[in-house]
């Protein structure tokens, strides 16, 4: 095959204990699966959650032990923070069933779904896309994937983001209103998963803005700490 021009390799993220890195096929996103979040965000915390997509290259990936930069993007005075766990995919499908779910589980992540807010809102009034809010450059930072069989019983786990020291969210991983295997389902219904796949599984309550300077820290028991410092 001749390309016109070289195309630039995949997006990629570090695995824990491995020598390779996990290359990114495709990002989705669930919103609003944790019920305190939907009712910060003006819903009732008893409708289905939504899915979106970010392009594969807004992956801001950080490698173990460091901190990793995010520019402070164009656009927005309003740069919001919502710690997720993420789920990548090592094997794909579709209309896979809940109970083979998670099968196709390669490891988990902690990831930062970065919201350009204001932007978000203004489409959500307008009835439009929410890419200008959520897909932008760099908009998802992700630490590196644990391998499931190096990860503990996430079912009991908890999920927390602090700022600059200072806690801001905080969850039992079971407050998701889907599951990881429901999320695989619902999303195997909708696209053809693959192989490559991350699935930013939703944020609970507390989401806030951060400015130039401050530093995240995303944990989920069991998995690496992602740090990252916006620039
Ligand atoms: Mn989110």
């Amino acid at each position: 095959m001749r390309y016109t021009f070289p195309p630039p390799p995949p997006a990629s993220v570090p695995v824990v204990g491995a020598g390779s890195r996990f290359p990114i096929h495709r990002i989705y996103c669930v919103g609003r699966n944790y019920a305190e979040h939907a009712k910060e965000m003006g819903q009732s915390g008893s409708e289905p959650p939504v899915f979106f997509l970010k392009p594969a290259d807004a992956a801001l990936a950080v490698e173990a032990g460091a901190t990793g930069e995010l520019p402070y993007p164009a656009l927005t005075r309003e740069l919001h923070h919502e710690i997720e766990l993420v789920v990548a995919l090592g094997q794909g499908g579709r209309d896979i069933a809940p109970a083979e779910a998670l099968q196709h589980v390669f490891g988990y992540a902690v990831g930062l779904d970065m919201t350009r807010r204001d932007l978000q809102a203004q489409m959500k009034e307008r009835r439009g896309p929410w890419d200008i809010g959520k897909a932008f450059d760099h908009a998802a930072p992700i630490g590196p994937i644990t391998p499931v069989a190096q990860v503990g019983d996430l079912a009991s786990a908890e999920i927390s983001l602090l700022v600059n020291g200072e806690l801001r969210q905080h969850s039992p991983l079971s407050q998701m209103i889907w599951s990881v295997s429901q999320v695989i389902a619902h999303l195997s219904t909708a696209w053809t998963l693959a192989a490559g796949d991350l699935i930013y599984t939703g944020t609970p309550a507390g989401v806030a803005a951060v400015g130039p300077g401050d530093l995240l820290e995303g944990r989920v028991t069991g998995l690496e700490t992602l740090r990252v410092r916006v620039a």
